[in-house]
């Protein structure tokens, strides 16, 4: 016996069925907004990966080397491949560019709930702009998008890690200590601060920065006055980032959009480096340690493979948490049965209007046919255990079907068989 490599799952037909359910869902959702989809391939040069989709990632690589010793790497998220696919194939043609995805990714992480080695990530990418109408559209149709698969307890939270980065700047910190600090925030083990040789004084400004987290005037109200404060005693002027007031409008456009439930949170930074302005997470409250669904923002990652500077933004859904979390709300997405009718030939001559019968109920819903030559009694007791809800019963002249569920039967001359479902409800 072989089981399955460890970190992935065999994902069976309930469960299959639900996926595919929501998936439509989430097309749907993603279509309505004039994203197409996309397809790139499951392996990639490393080096776009490694050079493009940040150390955290990178550490988790499957990589390998092909019989002509190419150096590939199995996709661990979808944003770099689908730039690199937009900086190859699109980038002449009119902007901007709505993309989707829903595709498998793989990390070489320490499996736990809710964390694979396998995973599918649904996601979009919005090339060519990053206006706050842009970046208010995009959270906008992440948040939707989740509401409209039925979704109720999450949480999205909405940064800026450019504010945050010349808030660190403005702190005098060199660019190795900003980045230390964008992936302990991102973390949030603020705990690590005091390991990264920083003063006192500056940690607390950051921790302070951390912590701001609430309603969208509050917020902007508490980061300017911590700027200001900061750039006065340091310059003894007033300063203010110029980012703020575009960061404020996203916020309120995303409001009047339907965004109706939000926090904003400078301690929300994003891992990767190409993040450049608003960001933004969703956390679903019912699921456990893994419990991130969606991450997404502005990003320059253009610039970085098509050496062309195009403005972008996007989120990914962590597909298989959503589900996870959907399952926990108790939401279930299909009620269709397959297969509704299992029809069965009286006896081996009738097998050729069995057969008959089949075609004409498949074209009115899904219907398996009994092929190993079962009695009736065995393949009645078969269609009970399969929970298939209706049998048809076919013989030379006559043709029956039985509800499983009360025993109910009603009887039509063999040649109607389309008939057969008249009045049954599916
Ligand atoms: P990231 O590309 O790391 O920002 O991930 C985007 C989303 O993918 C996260 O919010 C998670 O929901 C999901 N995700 C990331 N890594 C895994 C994993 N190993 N297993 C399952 N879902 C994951």
């Amino acid at each position: 016996m072989f089981s399955k490599p460890k970190g992935t799952r065999d994902i069976l037909p309930d469960e299959m069925e639900e996926r595919r359910a929501a998936e439509k869902i989430i097309r749907e959702c993603f279509e309505s907004f004039g994203y197409r989809e996309v397809q790139t391939p499951i392996f990639e040069h490393s080096e776009l990966i490694t050079e493009k989709s940040g150390e955290d990632i990178v550490e988790h690589l499957y990589a390998f080397e092909d019989k002509s010793r190419r150096r590939l790497a199995l996709r661990p998220e979808l944003s770099a491949p689908t730039i690199r696919l937009y900086a190859n194939e699109l980038i002449t043609k009119p902007k901007p560019a709505r993309l989707y995805y829903i595709e498998n990714c793989f990390r070489y992480e320490n499996p736990q709930s809710g964390r694979y080695r396998e995973f599918w990530q649904a996601g979009i990418e919005l090339i060519g702009t990053a206006s706050p109408l842009a970046e208010a559209e995009v959270i906008y149709l992440a948040f939707s998008t989740l509401k409209k698969l039925g979704l109720k307890n999450f949480e999205l939270s909405i940064g800026n890690v450019g504010i945050v980065r010349n808030y660190l700047k403005l702190l005098s910190l060199a660019d190795e200590k900003i980045k230390a600090i964008l992936h302990i925030l991102d973390k949030k083990e603020l705990g690590k601060l005091g390991t990264i040789g920083i003063e006192q004084g500056a940690k607390e400004k950051i921790i302070e920065l951390a912590n701001i987290k609430g309603k969208r005037e509050e917020a902007i109200k508490k980061i300017t006055q911590l700027i200001s404060n900061i750039a006065k005693a340091k310059a003894g002027k007033n300063g203010i980032f110029e980012e703020i007031r575009p960061f404020e409008e996203t916020l309120k456009l995303a409001e009047m959009l339907g965004v109706d439930d939000y926090v904003v949170d400078f301690g929300v930074v994003r891992g990767l480096d190409y993040y450049s302005g608003t960001v933004f997470e969703i956390y679903s409250r019912a699921l456990d340690a893994q419990k991130q669904i969606c991450g997404g923002g502005s990003y320059s990652l253009v610039k970085l493979i098509g050496n062309r500077d195009e403005p972008s933004c996007g989120f990914a859904f962590g597909f298989d948490r959503v589900m996870l979390a959907l399952e926990r709300e108790g939401k279930r997405f299909n009620n269709k049965k397959i297969p509704f009718i299992l029809v069965i030939p009286r006896k081996k001559e009738v097998l050729h209007k069995a057969i008959e019968a089949a075609a004409k109920i498949r074209k009115q819903v899904s219907c398996e046919l009994e092929l190993s030559g079962k009695t009736l009694e065995k393949a009645l007791k078969y269609a009970n255990a399969r929970k298939i809800p209706y049998t048809v019963i076919v013989d030379e002249k006559e043709i029956v079907i039985r509800n499983m569920a009360t025993g109910e039967q009603k009887s039509k001359d063999v040649s109607k068989a389309e008939e057969v479902l008249d009045g049954i409800e599916r």
